[in-house]
């Protein structure tokens, strides 16, 4: 699995911390570095599972109201991604970037993990990147993210992101059920925040 994670990472060019630090040139010269460099991956993997000063934020139903756009499902399926951009937001966003730039001061990690739309081409996906990237630099410019996947529909949550014992934020049961850390629906995001330091 771990291995697995590393080649999705690297693959989708995710900033993952871990992963600069090994050259992918001098990754597969012999059979021992790349054993040993999983085990490197493993232990640091496991470091961070203790760490759970960590919150991430799904985006869409969660911090965005994509589904109260005006038919959001079918411009979805004609590869129209002005959806994601055209979503308003879920919370009142000064406050958040404020709580948030508060806890990041005090050591939280702050993420966001969100899926692309499902069934997308390739063409797609690129562009739905775009637009949630977009969403993100409109509405919460002030939050400097340390951590931002964008990843394919269905992807488990709790496997791509660097600290999954940490917070989630998410409007879907199943995400909230398979997270290892502390989970949380949608209707409360500030107070949590607010009762966090
Ligand atoms: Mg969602």
């Amino acid at each position: 699995m771990h291995i697995f994670l590393y080649e999705h990472m690297f693959a989708a060019g995710h900033p993952n911390r871990l992963i600069p630090i090994y050259n992918r040139k001098k990754f597969f010269p012999g059979v021992d570095k790349f054993l040993k460099v999983c085990y490197i991956i493993y232990r640091e993997r496991e470091v961070n599972k203790m760490m759970n000063k960590a919150i991430y934020f799904d985006m869409d139903g969660t911090l965005a109201n994509l589904y109260g756009v005006n038919n959001w499902l079918t411009k979805l399926q004609n590869e129209d991604a002005s959806p994601y951009t055209d979503a308003t937001p879920l919370v009142k966003l000064n406050v958040l970037a404020r709580l948030l730039n508060r806890l990041q001061a005090n050591g939280y990690i702050i993420g966001i993990v969100s899926w692309l739309a499902k069934n997308g081409t390739t063409e797609y996906n690129a562009k739905v990147i775009n637009a949630k990237m977009e969403w993100l630099t409109v509405h919460l410019a002030s939050v400097k993210f340390d951590e931002i996947i964008i990843t394919e529909y269905g992807t488990p949550k709790e496997m791509v992101v660097n600290f999954p014992n940490g917070i989630l934020f998410d409007d879907e049961i199943a995400n909230r059920e398979n997270w290892i850390g502390t989970a949380y629906d949608v209707d409360n995001i500030i107070e949590i925040l607010k009762g966090l330091n």
